[in-house]
């Protein structure tokens, strides 16, 4: 019994079909892991804007302290003032009262501009964890979908491989190791339908013998690509 082109016709056909359902089942995880890694960019955002807002916070809390520390220094110094006798002294404690009042009056600059930015930052917080929460829910979606994606496609996948089988199993002679050493180094890419006069896989032109012989219904190897050459029918 000799193989017929409409038999590795039909094999190239399962075998693509085949190859298609396993990367459809391959994407499937990958598509997870990607809405996984945003979602994980989004979460390091906000953990990143919340470290951002203690931090100012903290500064806001430090400077404060300093604040009512001169405060209550200058407090001090006003009761000296009043009780100063020499006017040198005086004018020394008065020099200082200013320079701290001064200093003091920066410093409450500092802090609103710190309160401020804080606010700012808390906006960006507020859309930050927006976003991460979206992601969830995409992540969620997409989990969902590939998981029954999966069902239906390894079930489309059990039906090809045994049409596949069944295929395979009307293989006969030498023929059959050919076939099982192309396909398993190549996949469906093993097999190529003629084009014109060519190979559809290397767009080699074929010599007179070999379309001779796919003209009554053989396949053969192509001499440049090493692909199954089948002619179709259709
Ligand atoms: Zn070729």
């Amino acid at each position: 019994m000799t193989v017929t082109a409409s038999l590795v016709q039909l094999l190239h056909r399962i075998n693509r079909q085949k190859t298609d359902l396993k990367g459809q089942l391959e994407r499937g995880p990958k598509m997870v892991q990607m809405a996984q890694a945003k979602l994980q960019v989004a979460q390091n955002r906000v953990d990143q804007i919340q470290q951002n807002i203690k931090q100012m916070k903290m500064d806001a809390d430090s400077k404060q302290l300093q604040l009512r520390e001169r405060e209550s220094k200058i407090h001090n110094l006003e009761g000296k003032l009043n009780a100063a006798k020499e006017n040198r002294e005086y004018q020394t404690l008065k020099e200082q009262i200013a320079a701290d009042r001064q200093a003091n009056a920066v410093l409450s600059d500092e802090i609103l501009e710190i309160l401020e930015r804080i606010d700012q930052v808390v906006v960006q917080l507020g859309a930050a964890k927006e976003s991460v929460g979206e992601l969830q829910l995409e992540l969620e979606r997409i989990s969902k979908q590939v998981a029954d994606k999966k069902v239906v496609l390894e079930s489309e996948l059990s039906r090809v491989e045994s049409e596949l089988a069944e295929a395979e199993s009307q293989l006969s002679g030498d023929f059959i190791r050919d076939y099982q050493r192309l396909v398993a180094a190549r996949g469906e890419d093993a097999m190529a339908e003629l084009e014109g006069k060519c190979c559809s896989g290397c767009y080699q032109m074929l010599t007179p013998q070999l379309l001779e012989r796919l003209s009554i219904g053989h396949p053969i190897i192509c001499a440049s690509c090493g692909r199954l050459i089948y002619h179709s029918r259709d």
